[in-house]
């Protein structure tokens, strides 16, 4: 019997299995006691095919004695206690490994999604993300421990038996294990094969995942368009592919396994004829060829520990290329070597910056755009959707990446500045809502966890979120999202600005954060917050005249460039967009009662 294609097969899978080199070498000690007690127990089930021997033989050639009964059947039940202590403690210790690599790589998954930068998650869906967090850790994991065992049971069982049974009965034995390469050449060469369509029913189980998560966060729009049967037809789809796909590797697998069972009845069949005659012969003891027909049992078990080890490590490896396709990517925005710290910000300058988007296609949005800003300054922005209002404010805390030499801070180039304190003295409020599924005041804490109580309070009153806290069943304490009330737009929105003004960062960016609140509390809000924002600057992007004209400037965004700027007063003189939209909307205040 041969090993080697197994080593072959890993070879080729150590590619993939570099990732978990630095685990299984953290936990080699696991590993060595998981071994030792694993061959504790191999060495014992070995044993075990001996007494039975001995049993047989003073049957039959008259030397029975119940003394010698006895003291076999102590031994076997000493033997087999040794093999369930055994037992235990391989499970324990390689089960524990497996289950600490399957913990510590989530974890490394994890922080590296954390760093990775806006534009990995452009490009990659929710669903088939949180299938690699789950689905294929949990082949990692199979493959780390089951595999593992397997592979050491496998191996030492197959040699153990093999060289006791040559030794003892070698010509027997020669003949009577002739099917058994074919079992290994059956398993070992459907391997490849294995590999291919797990990761097939990987993939689709990702697209499952996908639908459902798609179901899941878009479930008002399918709704109100009823799109209900699509998205039904669509998942049939994908549900079927998975159902395929299972039945592409079960068929494989299947078949395997009474391909095996047929071989191993055919080695049996051997020894019943050769070894049979050789017990009639009197050249075999009856004893011994009850020995033999037990180790010939207990060798179907490596041969398909074999197909078993390769199965698992087949599918661990495609789901650790997955795993290795995120942990590849590398964040695009990063420091430079030794960045420096930010200083307090004073002027931020904008020197000819250009934007591109680029998926396959380029598309600019800004273009050659030219802005001073100084601290205690506030700036409006008007632009028609899609004129690149968010992609501006975004290059600004790097979240997307401009030209070296075109953004600066009190004449620092952006780059050369340490980016998570660059973050930290700009917050945001972006134009959708993210609140997280805690209590409100962890959502409002969130910018600044320590503190105090009093400023917690003042941008509590600043958002007007006094009056909706005491509805709230717990106040502040109340839970927001599924597990907790449903917020209108226009509370989110508040307790969102509430956040960002906790934070007291020196650029205070509103991407139409107050799009759902009434003009009238917006009027308040925006009085309110001027007064705690004297000296540091603000950007305000909005489509209300009336929240713009707070502000010292205001820049009228036309296809990524500047169309009009100017202050309220300036703009509403001038002919263009601002005193279009200006009249539009206080013709609808007039209108309304
Ligand atoms: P606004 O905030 O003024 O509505 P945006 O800055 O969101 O405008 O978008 C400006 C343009 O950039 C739009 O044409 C939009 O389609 C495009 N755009 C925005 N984000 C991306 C992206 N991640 N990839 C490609 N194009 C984008």
């Amino acid at each position: 019997m041969t090993y080697s294609p197994i080593f072959g097969i890993l070879k080729n899978m150590l590619k993939e299995y570099r990732t978990l080199l630095p685990y299984f070498r953290k936990y080699k000690f696991k590993y060595i006691f998981g071994i030792i007690f694993l061959i504790i127990t191999d060495a014992g089930q070995l044993y075990l095919p001996q007494f039975i021997r001995k049993a047989i033989n003073s049957l039959s050639n008259g030397a029975f004695e119940s003394s010698l009964i006895a003291s076999l059947m102590i031994q076997m039940v000493v033997v087999a206690l040794i093999i369930s202590i055994g037992r235990f403690f391989w499970r324990f210790f390689l089960h524990g490994a497996s289950r600490r690599i399957e913990t510590e790589l989530r974890e490394k998954i994890f922080y590296h999604l954390l760093t990775l930068s806006s534009s990995f998650y452009g490009k990659r869906k929710t669903g088939d993300l949180m299938a690699r967090m789950t689905n294929d850790m949990k082949a990692v994991r199979m493959a780390s421990g089951m595999a593992f065992v397997a592979f050491t049971d496998g191996l030492f069982m197959a040699l153990a038996i093999l060289a006791i049974l040559l030794i003892n009965y070698t010509k027997l034995t020669l003949i009577v294990i002739i099917p058994l390469p074919f079992i290994n050449l059956i398993v070992m060469s459907t391997g490849r094969l294995l590999g291919k369509r797990f990761k097939r029913v990987q993939d689709s189980y990702s697209s499952i995942s996908e639908r459902v998560q798609e179901l899941l966060s878009g479930i008002r729009v399918i709704k109100t368009f009823r799109k209900e049967d699509h998205f039904l037809e669509q998942f049939d789809k994908d549900n079927t592919d998975y159902w395929e796909a299972n039945m592409s590797l079960t068929k494989i697998w299947g078949g395997i396994f009474p391909i095996v069972m047929f071989l191993s009845g055919v080695t049996v069949s051997l020894l019943l004829y050769f070894g049979g005659k050789q017990v009639v012969l009197g050249t075999l003891a009856p004893g011994d060829f009850v020995a033999v027909l037990s180790y010939l049992g207990m060798l179907t078990w490596p041969m398909m520990g074999a197909g078993f080890t390769i199965n698992l490590i087949q599918r661990g490896g495609a789901s650790l290329m997955r795993i290795n396709e995120v942990l590849k990517e590398k964040p695009d925005i990063v420091n430079i070597d030794e960045p420096g710290d930010v200083p307090e910000l004073k002027t931020l300058s904008l020197r000819n910056l250009n934007y591109s988007f680029d998926n396959g296609k380029k598309v600019q949005v800004i273009k050659d755009f030219n802005l001073d800003l100084n601290a205690g300054e506030t700036l409006g922005i008007l632009g028609r959707t899609g004129s690149g209002k968010t992609t501006l404010i975004r290059l600004l805390p790097r979240l997307l990446e401009s030209e070296q030499g075109t953004l600066w801070y009190n004449n620092i180039p952006i780059h050369e500045l340490k980016l998570s304190q660059l973050r930290a003295a700009i917050s945001m409020v972006p134009q959708e809502t993210i609140l997280f599924s805690r209590t409100i005041r962890e959502n409002i804490l969130f910018s600044r966890e320590d503190a105090p109580q009093e400023d917690l309070e003042r941008v509590i009153r600043i958002s007007t979120l006094e009056r909706d806290l005491k509805n709230f069943p717990k106040g502040l304490e109340t839970m927001v999202g599924e597990r907790g009330i449903t917020l209108s737009g226009g509370q989110k929105q508040r307790i969102a600005l509430a956040r960002a003004l906790l934070a007291d960062p020196q650029i205070l960016i509103l991407d139409d954060a107050l799009s759902a609140v009434d003009t009238k509390t917006e009027e308040y809000i925006l009085h309110e917050m001027m007064k705690i924002r004297k000296g540091k600057t603000n950007i305000l992007i909005s489509h209300r005249v009336s929240t713009l004209q707070v502000s010292d400037k205001i820049l009228v965004l036309d296809k990524g460039q500047i169309g009009q700027f100017g202050s309220h007063e300036e703009l509403l003189k001038e002919e263009g967009l601002y005193r279009k939209i200006a009249v539009l909307q206080s013709l609808e205040n007039e209108e309304t009662p």
